[in-house]
């Protein structure tokens, strides 16, 4: 017990108690780097190496350094509320709103970080296309159009020509996890259970890194930039329609080759609302009920029932008029074949059971022989 309060993980890695998570896996790699037993032959480096691993695992983990910091605090009941407010886990919000799939989100770059937070990791990944939605009015998308786009990208870096590398895109293994891609941690004196296993910070799981990484992109060999492009929108162009740049969306890193540049034409004209769109649902979810009903003689019976939901579909889908292009039509079909896959099991079923109940009504249930 009195173990784990002694170990100060906070002053093993040299961070301060309010660091980031990136910050400490800044510290541990700078220290791991010195203090691996395959490169420091110091008598006492395999057990520094061991505490800074711990202090590491501890540290980067939310949840584990927020029981660390309570119990450091004395008051082991002040770690609960893993939910609240004000988590360390603020340090990975943005993620999620990640514009190009992966890497760093623009609105993560703060004045607090600085410019290189990836490690120098040897992690070849080909780069993801870049999207981008240009709303043109029916009559420009008739006879086409020329537009220039500006928009951010993760670029190939000059300095290094994409391969993150000084000299030329070469790999060493990971001195840190000998190439494995993960480190254990002996975790039994904090917490009573005993390794765990972790991605290596250094070479993010790929037991590979950089040798000598470039100062400009970090060992990425990708920086993010302004971009601009002219795109030539084709006449007669419609809805949904795509015009694709090759090679013009994020570059890969280490070298991998680049995604496209992807123009998404929007013609608003030619787009159901919503309230259309839920109209040609309720239409195609009632088909099934009308044909199946038909077919098992049984239409009758579900007359107020179809009726209602028909009535109720085209009026939603057709209040602003019949009068559209060819391209909002074929949106109506797909959103009518959406409701009929939704509504085809159901009128099965129900069908089926007015079959049922109305063939007992003939057959007689109190008919049975005894
Ligand atoms: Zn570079
Ligand atoms: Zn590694």
């Amino acid at each position: 017990m009195a173990s784990m309060n002694d170990k100060d993980y906070y002053a093993i890695l040299e961070v301060s108690q309010d660091a980031s998570t990136d910050e400490i896996r800044k510290a541990f790699q700078a220290k791991a780097r010195k203090l691996h037993p395959d490169i420091n032959k110091a008598p006492d480096a395999e057990e520094k190496f061991k505490e800074v691993s711990e202090a590491y695992a501890v540290l980067s983990d939310p949840e584990k350094r927020k029981r660390y910091d309570a119990m450091r605090s004395g008051n082991p009941f002040a770690a609960g509320g893993y939910g609240g407010s004000g988590s360390p886990q603020g340090d990975y919000s943005g993620y999620g709103s990640d514009p190009f799939g992966w890497g760093f989100p623009f609105g993560g770059y703060t004045s607090r970080q600085t410019r290189h937070t990836r490690s120098r990791s040897y992690n070849p990944r080909a780069g993801a296309d870049v999207v981008y939605d240009l709303t043109v009015d029916a009559d420009v998308a008739k006879i086409g159009t020329r537009r220039g786009v500006t928009y951010q990208r993760y670029a190939a870096c000059g300095v290094c020509h994409g391969t993150g590398s000084v000299e030329a895109a070469h790999a060493e293994t990971c001195p840190t996890c000998k190439g494995t891609g993960h480190i254990s941690v002996d975790l039994s004196s904090l917490f009573g259970f005993g390794v765990m296993e972790m991605e290596c910070p250094e070479c993010e799981g790929t037991g590979k890194v950089v040798a000598d990484p470039c100062t400009n992109c970090g060992g990425s060999g990708r920086v993010l930039t302004a971009s601009e492009v002219v795109v030539d929108i084709p006449a007669d162009s419609h809805d949904g329609d795509e015009v694709r740049l090759t090679g013009m969306g994020n570059a890969g890193t280490n070298g991998s080759s680049a995604g496209d540049f992807v123009c998404r034409v929007c013609v608003p004209e030619e787009r159901l609302t919503p309230e259309q769109s839920n109209g040609f649902h309720l239409l195609g979810f009632d088909l099934p009920f009308v044909v199946i009903g038909i077919l098992a003689g049984v239409i009758s019976s579900m007359s107020v029932f179809v009726g209602v939901i028909a009535i109720l579909g085209a009026f939603m889908a057709f209040r602003g008029g019949f009068r559209h292009g060819g391209r909002w039509w074929t949106n109506a079909g797909k959103a009518t074949m959406g409701g009929v896959t939704n509504g085809l099991v159901l009128a099965l079923c129900v069908v089926g059971m007015f079959k049922c109940s109305s063939s007992m009504g003939t057959a007689g249930y109190m008919g049975r022989p005894y």
